[in-house]
C-alpha cells in the first residue's frame, strides 16, 4: 500500500515538471502562409521566436497559442520555432510557390501615381503600419475568424502589372461584393484606423489583439469610428470600389506578427483563445 502511494506521487510530479511541448499547424507552408504555434505543458506564458522574430503568445483553451507570418521574401527552406523553458525547437518546412501574374488596366493616375500622389501613398502606408501596434496585448477574440461571403476573385500573392507599368504583389484576398453590400468584422476587436487612402480607398483596420489585425479596402462607406469595439459579424461599412480597383469588391488583408498573410491560410488555423 505504501509503495503504491509513493508511485502515484512520483507519477504526478513527473507530469507536472515535464518540458513543454511545441507544435505548429501546419507543419509545411508556402511563403506568406500563417502558422499557429501551440505550447502545452508550460507553467507560465511562454516566450519564443519564429525565424528570429518574437512570438506573441496568449492563453488558449489548451496551453498557449501564437500566430506568425511566413515571410513572403523567405529564401530558406524552413522557419525555426524556438520557445524558452526547455522545449525542443520545431522546424516548419517552407515550400517555394510561384504566384500567378495578371495585367490590370486602371486609370493612369492610379497605375503610375505622380509625386504628390506618391507622398499621399507613403503617408497612407505609414498610417496603416502604425495602426498594427494597437493589436498588441490580450486577444479580443475567442473564435476563429469568419470568412466574408462572396466568391474569391483574386488570391493572395498574385503579381499585378498595372497598365503595363508598375508591378506589385497583391497582399490580400478579394471576394465578390456588389456596391453597397454590408461588410462585417471577421472577428471581435477594436477599430484601430479609419482612413480615406489613395490606392486602398476607404479603409478600416481592426485590431484583434495577439498581434493580429484585419484590413478592409475599397469601402463605399465606413460605419464605424476609430476606438469602436466591434463584435464578430458586426457591420463596419459597405462594399465599394474606392481607390485602385476595376470594380466593386471587398479586399481583406490579415496582418500578424511578421507581416501580411494569406487570409485563406489564416482562416484554417484552429485559434482557441481562452
Ligand atoms: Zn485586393
Amino acid at each position: 500500500m505504501r509503495s503504491l502511494i509513493f508511485l502515484t506521487i512520483l507519477g504526478t510530479s513527473a507530469i507536472a515538471f515535464a518540458d513543454p511541448v511545441v507544435t505548429t499547424s501546419p507543419t509545411t507552408v508556402h511563403p506568406g502562409d500563417a502558422v499557429l504555434v501551440t505550447v502545452v505543458g508550460a507553467t507560465e506564458l511562454p516566450h519564443g521566436k519564429a525565424g528570429g522574430r518574437p512570438l506573441e503568445f496568449f492563453p488558449a483553451q489548451r496551453g498557449y497559442q501564437a500566430v506568425f507570418a511566413t515571410p513572403l521574401s523567405i529564401d530558406e527552406d524552413h522557419v525555426l520555432v524556438e520557445v524558452n523553458d526547455g522545449a525542443k525547437p520545431v522546424s516548419v518546412a517552407v515550400v517555394a510557390k510561384t504566384f500567378p501574374e495578371t495585367k490590370v488596366i486602371v486609370e493612369e493616375e492610379l497605375a503610375n501615381p505622380g509625386k504628390e500622389d506618391g507622398q499621399k501613398i507613403d503617408a497612407d502606408n505609414r498610417a496603416v503600419e502604425k495602426s498594427y501596434a494597437q493589436a498588441a496585448g490580450a486577444p479580443q477574440f475567442t473564435r476563429p475568424f469568419r470568412r466574408p461571403p462572396g466568391a474569391v476573385t483574386s488570391t493572395f500573392g498574385e503579381w499585378r502589372t498595372f497598365n503595363d507599368g508598375h508591378r506589385s504583389q497583391h497582399l490580400g484576398l478579394d471576394v465578390a461584393a456588389r456596391e453597397g453590400a454590408r461588410v462585417d468584422a471577421v472577428d471581435a476587436g477594436t477599430v484601430a484606423l479609419v482612413r480615406e487612402t489613395f490606392l486602398m480607398g476607404n479603409i478600416v483596420v481592426i485590431a484583434h489583439g495577439a498581434g493580429i489585425s484585419s484590413l478592409y479596402f475599397h469601402l463605399s462607406k465606413v460605419t464605424v469610428a476609430e476606438g469602436d469595439v466591434v463584435k464578430q459579424g458586426e457591420r463596419i461599412g459597405l462594399a465599394g470600389h474606392t481607390g485602385r480597383t476595376t470594380g466593386p469588391h471587398l479586399h481583406l488583408s490579415i496582418h500578424v506578427s511578421g507581416g501580411m498573410v494569406d487570409p485563406l491560410s489564416y482562416l484554417k488555423l484552429a485559434l482557441a483563445a481562452k
